[in-house]
Formats: structure tokens, sequence, C-alpha cells
């Protein structure tokens, strides 16, 4: 149900997540879209229920001013489909298939695009769920992987895929942009680069990028020709950390494809929680501006404390330094997402994590609560040695996804944790005390 109004060409995708997509009058001029919690649609007559599954089953092509009509919740939701619609206008996408979760967003366009035989070549460490898929499941189906890691040139980037002596079978390149947890930038027109140079006259190279962290407002992928942009719509999307939900976003022609296998596997989002996606989109651009304006206090204050050997974050970059120049030309702001190492080990990063007031003590990211966790030992724990080494993930690393709070308070909080790192060598009963601070 793409929204032809004209005046809808002139505006932001802020001003529109109200209305998009939605007419009042489809339902008794309620302002707001309600919930189709309804598994299945009536058809006005059998002829019209028959040109529907024909549609459904891709036995004709939709005509020119023919919108796809309701069946089955599985294959398509009013809430789905107007959400779908909202989504695009942020990434400037000519279509999007919302999932039930990132998992389900990624794996199911995966399959979608690779056969037997092929190859994908992808940056570690990614999302740990993604990278079991390709490393557990897609050789189940004959699908072999080669990894390479941020901050290699296009050279050696290269020269990692024709190593693997299956650069004809390349059919997907494969990345996450800032690098979780370091915040390591790929650089996504050197990804574009590689996709069209091993490409050949009947085989296109796909290139793919998890843009959970940075998108859809600070880092839009599609326009530096990017054939795909996958989300965890669970982090700043939803940004409440109350739904599980995901999206694929690209050409009309790939989504078509990707919502196809989506309704045999029934990997779809819910009503339910598309309606609740579409109440989240309407304040994602202030949500994400703030966490990132408290993100760059915090990470520049952070910077200057003596407990802090290092902060990762691509708004303490400086001119002259390679991923600098990446980030001026990828992403319009560092997001809300900070790494640092504390002086110590896992023992003084765990002190901090235990000694956190306000901000809580789990994974998850980009909601409007603060969250702290501990990589090497959480989210990467199954992360091989030689990718921690290279990016800089040790013991003493925390990570931080930054809230709405107020900064103040966020620093204060971090402040004083940061104090019980500096009882690291005390005895054993006043660390038995300092447990209890919680
Ligand atoms: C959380 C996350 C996923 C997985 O998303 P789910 O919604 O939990 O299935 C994938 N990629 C990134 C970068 C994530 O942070």
């Amino acid at each position: 149900m793409k929204d032809k109004r004209e005046y809808v060409k002139r505006m932001k995708p802020e001003s529109l997540m109200m209305s998009y997509g939605y007419k009042p009058e489809w339902s008794e001029g309620s302002v707001k879209s309600p919930i189709f919690q309804t598994s299945t649609f009536t058809f006005k007559t059998a002829e019209q229920g028959k040109a529907h599954f024909e549609l459904a089953y891709g036995k004709r092509t939709l005509g020119p001013d023919e919108e796809p009509g309701l069946v089955y919740t599985r294959i398509n939701n009013p809430d789905i489909e107007i959400l779908e619609d909202r989504l695009c206008l942020w990434d400037g996408a000519e279509a999007c298939a919302a999932f039930a979760s990132g998992m389900a967003a990624i794996s199911t366009t995966l399959m979608e695009v690779l056969q037997p035989g092929d190859l994908v070549a992808f940056c570690e460490p990614l999302y740990g769920g993604t990278e079991h898929f390709l490393r557990e499941f897609l050789p189940k189906m004959k699908i072999e992987s080669v990894s390479f890691l941020p901050g290699q040139t296009i050279d050696e980037v290269r020269e990692v895929i024709k190593r693997s002596g299956k650069a004809d079978k390349l059919a997907l390149l494969y990345f996450e942009s800032p690098a979780n947890p370091t915040n390591g930038l790929v650089d996504i027109d050197m990804v574009v680069q590689l996709g069209k140079e091993f490409s050949t006259k009947d085989r296109k190279v796909l290139t793919a990028i998890d843009n959970t962290f940075l998108g859809p407002i600070f880092q839009h992928p599609l326009k530096h020709g990017i054939d795909l942009v996958i989300y965890s719509a669970t982090k700043y999307i939803g940004g409440h950390s109350d739904v599980i939900a995901g999206a694929t976003l690209g050409s009309a022609e790939m989504i078509h494809r990707v919502k196809a296998l989506r309704s045999m596997l029934g990997t779809m989002v819910g009503a339910h929680t598309g309606w609740l996606l579409m109440r989240s989109l309407e304040t994602l651009k202030p949500r994400m501006m703030l966490q990132c304006e408290n993100a760059k206090k915090i990470a520049e204050w952070l910077s200057h404390h003596p407990k802090v050997r290092k902060v990762y974050y691509p708004g303490l970059l400086k001119p002259g330094d390679p991923q600098y120049e990446i980030y001026q030309r990828q992403c319009d702001a560092p997001g809300a997402m900070i790494s640092f190492d504390i002086v110590g080990g896992e023992r003084e990063a765990f002190r901090f994590l235990n000694s956190m007031k306000l901000i809580k003590l789990a994974v998850s990211l980009g909601s409007t609560e603060s969250l702290a966790e501990h990589p090497f030992s959480m989210t990467h724990c199954g992360v091989d040695d030689h990718v921690k080494r290279h990016t800089g993930l040790t013991e003493s690393l925390v990570r931080v996804s930054i809230g709405v709070e107020d900064p103040e308070d966020l620093i204060w909080d971090i402040d004083q944790a940061l104090k019980y790192v500096e009882m690291a060598g005390e005895t054993k009963v006043e660390a038995a005390a300092s447990e209890g601070v919680k």
C-alpha cells in the first residue's frame, strides 16, 4: 500500500512516521491504525480470492496500480505492511520485509539468496547468532564461508577470497559496521567495490549489511550501493526492550523473493508486534539523536578518566586515522554504543559492572534505558581467540548502550561504579562487602 499522496514526496521520514501508508477511513476514522489481530481475511467474491492467490503463488505479476490483496496473516497483514512502508522511508528502500526477530530476518534472507556450492565472505566478529548460522548451519546446506577482519584493506580482503580457491563461487559479502563490540568501521564502499569485482555477466555477487548499530537514522548503506540492509528491530527500531523483531530492506525484486520464503517459513512479524513497532518509529529519530548526544558526552568524559585505558567510540576518531575517513564517508553521527577498557582485567570489569546502580547489567542495546555488559564473557564468549586479539576484545572491555536518561546522572553512575575498581588491591573482606553494592 505505497502512499502516493503528493505532499508525502517533500516530507522527511520523521514527519511521516505518524501517518504514512495508513488512511483513517479504513477504520472508522481512527487516527491510529488498529491492531489487525486476525489470522485470515474475507474475500468479496470467489473471483477476488482466486486473483489474490494467483498473485500470492506468483502465477501472475502485480498490475501497475494493483496492490496485493490480503489473504492470510502469514502472507500479509495491514500492521505488517504499514510498518514495512514506514521502514522503507528511512533507508530510501524500494521494499521491506518485517520479521519475528533479527535472526529470522538474517536466516530467511540468507537462505533465499544462497544455494548449495556458494561461498559467503563475512567480516568477523559478527553477532553471535549470525556467525553460528554461517559456520554451523549453512555448511549443512553445502554453503561455505571465509572471513575477513575490520580494518583490512581491499587488497587483503580480495586475497582472503582468492585464497579460499572458491572465488568463482562467491555469492554474498556480509558484514556489520560499526563492528560489535569495539566499533571498528568496515568500509561500505570497499564492500560494494568487491561485490562488483567478483560479479560476472551471469552471476551477481550480493552485498548485505547488518545495520542495527547506526541505522536507520545515522547510516544509509543502500545509498552506497549495498543490496540488502538487515536489522534487529529489537534494538533501536523497537527501542524499549519490549519486543523481538527484525527487517530486511532492498530492491522490490529482492524483497519479493525474501517475502516468498518468509511466507513459506512463517518467520514474519506478528500484527501486535508490528503495531508496537509503528509506535516506536514515531519517536525513533528523537530517541536516537538524544542517545547519541548523551553518548558523545559520556565517551568524552570517559576518555579522561584515569581508570579507563581506552574508549572505543566513533565520535572520538581523529583526522588522519583511516577509520576517521571511513566514518566521514558513511556515518552521519557516532551513535550510542560505547566500549571501553578498564585498567585491569576481568576482575576490575566485573567490579565495575556489579557496582552500577542506574545502568542495568544486561545484553541487548538501543533501548531507552542504558545497559552494560562484558563482551568477552557474555555476548562474544564464542568468538575465536585470533579475532579477539585482532579487534582488541579483552577481559577488561565493557560495553555500554546509552539510553535517554539525563547524561549527568549516567556519568554519576559510571563514576561511582569506577570508584569500586580502584579498590582492586584490597582484602577479601572488603571485596565481599562491595559485592553487595548493586
Ligand atoms: C541483536 C542483534 C541481532 C539478532 O537480533 P534478534 O532480534 O535478537 O534476533 C543481529 N544482529 C545484531 C547486530 C544484533 O545486535
